[in-house]
């Protein structure tokens, strides 16, 4: 398989008034052409931040350290007007807020043509049929028309598959989808997962779904990572994390999404407590506060992610979630040895 998007040991740091805040801590992982990989967690996970310091859309306060290449070219610290060239043209993003992604001021038609003629230096007449088309093709009706409109003309679902539209234009090998649907109500977010399957198959992009609902990878993604504290807890195919989770976050992540049980009525589980202030992660572990297995390990050693299965991995002190008892082979970091390193 050929990546087209490697990561090795990014970090992201802010400064703020209150001291360094460490978002991401170090994650390695390759996207590879056609494949569709969901980044899954809570907010505050480091989840967001990861894919815009790939962008290199991070705040003013925020840096990168460590390595993301796009087909071999390094992205991290690239000058903003080479990575301009390959932003929107080869990865593409699209958000959650539409009303946010688009220009309040400006018609669907100019935003999307001018997309065109800047990246790909196309003519008006030719700039204007392959915006129709993109319409078309996110099954927007009456397309021609949504040309001359405005952003708040049209209905929230409909803003978003234009975001998409607008995406897909030059035709980008890689497009990151940050929380899609959420702005969105239930069956219009069915639409939009659905629509998005579809263009999967139609463009043979690879995508990146960043999302804080497990359930919304299912239908979608080849691959799930699974963030928590800035670090993946698991990682492994849909099937893996579905039906063999590893890690107690993910079992909990899995126990916290509404089911259909015909007749009964069942209280969701909530995973107790707060994800941790990345201002003051916690030593080792940084799941360790609200784990039901938490040991003595967990406290002094930091769990590296290591493979349960060739393809699925975990960070966890445990042999098994059957057999929780620490495992003394699972590799780890002492404490005061990654404070030094980070
Ligand atoms: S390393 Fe310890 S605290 Fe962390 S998830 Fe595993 S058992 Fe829980």
């Amino acid at each position: 398989m050929t990546a087209v998007l490697e990561v090795r040991d990014l970090k992201v740091r802010f400064a703020t008034p209150d001291g360094e805040v460490s978002a991401v801590n170090g994650v390695s992982f390759d996207v590879n052409e056609g494949e569709c990989v969901g980044i899954v967690g809570e907010s505050g996970s480091g989840k967001s931040q990861l894919f815009m310091s790939v962008m290199g859309l991070l705040a003013k306060n925020g840096r990168t350290l460590g390595s993301a290449k796009y087909r071999g070219t390094e992205l991290v610290g690239m000058p903003v007007k080479d990575l301009n060239k390959i932003r929107g043209d080869k990865i593409a993003m699209i958000f959650q807020d539409s009303m946010t992604g688009l220009t309040p001021h400006l018609r669907i038609g100019k935003q999307m043509t001018e997309v065109l003629v800047q990246h790909k230096g196309m003519g008006e007449a030719a700039a204007v049929k392959r915006a129709l088309e993109m319409l078309n093709l996110v099954r927007i009706p009456e397309a021609a028309r949504r040309l001359a409109q405005y952003p708040h003309e049209l209905s929230g679902g409909m803003r978003q598959r234009i975001m998409i539209a607008m995406a897909l234009l030059c035709e980008p090998e890689l497009l990151i989808a940050d929380e899609p649907t959420t702005a969105l109500d239930v069956t219009v977010q069915a639409q939009i997962l659905d629509l998005m399957a579809d263009l999967k198959r139609v463009t043979k992009a690879a995508i990146v779904l960043i999302t804080h609902d497990l359930g919304t990878v299912a239908g979608l993604c080849d691959k799930v990572q699974v963030m928590y504290g800035g670090r993946f807890m698991e990682t492994g195919s849909v099937q893996e994390i579905f039906y063999q989770p590893a890690h107690p976050y993910t079992a909990g992540l899995l126990a916290s999404m509404p089911r259909l049980t015909e007749g009964r009525r069942e209280k969701l589980y909530a995973i107790p407590g707060q994800p941790p202030n990345l201002q003051r992660l916690p030593k080792a572990c940084p799941f360790q506060e609200r784990c039901d297995y938490v040991h003595e390990r967990c406290v002094d050693e930091l769990p590296l992610l290591r493979d349960v299965t060739p393809g699925h991995a975990k960070a966890c002190h445990l042999l098994s979630l059957a057999n929780p008892v620490s495992d003394p082979k699972a590799p780890s970091l002492k404490v005061a040895t990654e404070a030094r390193s980070a």
